[in-house]
């Protein structure tokens, strides 16, 4: 398979069966430890009880999709027309993938931001696109680009670019001062954004999430994406949705309508009760996150890394050299014995592994006790 050469086992299978094997705490992948919304739970199960079992029309319940269309309403002030703006999808990742997909034709180059979720560089492949990086960096405290760096990755090939805040794995909430120079440039080059927005509630202290299809130009040229899986502690659920101009979600149906053809009913019924009647939940949950991000950073600079504070997302990034190592691949993979704890190397999210070997991720979205075992642990180092 030619366009999928190098895409082997991820990194979060091996991470988490050697987790498995040796018995490790796993502050590896991402998904939280605790259910969601007991309302949401509930909804799910009456679906089901309730006959809510057969395939749901292609672009997804229009009780979610009214839900969705609510929700960018309220909280950003972006209207979208449920019965052709809106569509539901496997999880954000099939709607990245079909956005991919639909959007950029062989030898188009996309820019994405590295290091990059996991699934970014797969979908670019498989699509015959061609990925440009433009990395993020530390500066003052926090991972950011520098705009001249962005400018110059646009080429007359360029067709998107594929942008997630709140930032996996970085942990960055982009500003307003940010989303307006990506606004800009997408303006000028006449591109098309691709959000991944999955974080869009978890973000921390004064940190705000603000969806770049609002700023100027960019409600006609942006594929906003979300899901339920992080919003409402359902990772296995994968339900997600796209919003974006009519032609636009036309042509990501098209895509997707020979992915999955539809995502399962009870979920999509559940998670528009969440949207509607859930978000205090929430709210509770974003606060919880943001002091279990405080005690794992405490504990981590405690066992002497060197922690940069996540502004959103379930992750911190951890600096391994303050401890004597270089290699992040390396010590994640020798941690589970020396240390019991399982992390996830961030250069595994780059193009080139080598930018990204100082540091290591860690994921907070787990009970205080399991950071605190990980964190005693770690001590030992
Ligand atoms: C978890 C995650 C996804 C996947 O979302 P699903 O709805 O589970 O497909 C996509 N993007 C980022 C950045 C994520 O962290």
């Amino acid at each position: 398979m030619g366009r999928m050469q190098g895409f082997g086992t991820t990194i979060f299978a091996e991470m988490s069966a050697l987790a498995v094997r040796t018995g490790a705490i796993n502050l590896g992948q991402g998904f939280p430890d605790e259910d969601g919304p007991a309302g949401v739970l509930a909804a799910a199960v009456a679906s089901i009880e309730g006959g809510g079992n057969q395939y749901p029309p292609g672009p997804g319940l229009p009780v979610l999709r009214r839900a969705v269309a609510e929700q960018r309403r309220e909280r950003y002030g972006l209207d979208y027309d449920p019965d052709t703006e809106v569509l539901v999808t496997v999880g954000a990742t099939e709607a990245i993938a079909s956005a991919v997909l639909a959007l950029t034709e062989n030898g188009d180059e996309v820019i994405a931001f590295e290091p990059f979720y996991d699934s970014y560089a797969a979908t670019i492949a498989l699509s015959g696109a061609v990925l440009r990086p433009v990395t993020l960096r530390p500066s003052g405290g926090r991972f950011t680009f520098d705009p001249g760096e962005l400018r110059a990755a646009v080429t007359p090939r360029t067709r998107a670019i594929l942008v997630n805040t709140p930032h996996n794995p970085c942990g960055t909430v982009f500003t307003g001062e940010e989303l307006a120079e990506i606004a800009a440039l997408c303006v000028e080059h006449d591109l098309v954004a691709i959000t991944d927005e999955v974080y869009e509630y978890l973000t921390f202290d004064d940190a705000v999430h603000r969806p770049l299809a609002a700023f100027e130009g960019m409600r006609e040229r942006t594929v906003s994406i979300s899901s339920a899986g992080k919003t409402f502690s359902v990772t296995g659920w994968k339900t997600g949705w796209v919003c974006a101009p009519a032609r636009y979600v036309d042509a990501v149906r098209t895509v997707k309508q020979f992915l999955t053809y539809v995502g399962s009913g009870p979920w999509q019924e559940a998670v528009a009760h969440g949207l509607a009647h859930e978000l205090d939940w929430v709210e509770a949950l974003r606060k919880t996150l943001q002091s279990k991000r405080d005690r794992l950073m405490t504990g981590l600079e405690a066992a002497g890394f060197t922690v940069l504070r996540p502004q959103g997302t379930y992750f911190v990034q951890a600096d391994i050299s303050g401890l004597g190592h270089t290699d992040g691949l390396t010590l994640a993979r020798a941690l589970p014995e020396l240390a019991g704890v399982v992390c996830v190397p961030t250069q595994v999210f780059y193009a080139d592994p080598s930018r990204g070997a100082r540091y290591v991720r860690f994921a907070f979205c787990k009970k205080d006790e399991v950071i605190d075992e990980a964190v005693a642990r770690l001590r030992r180092l």
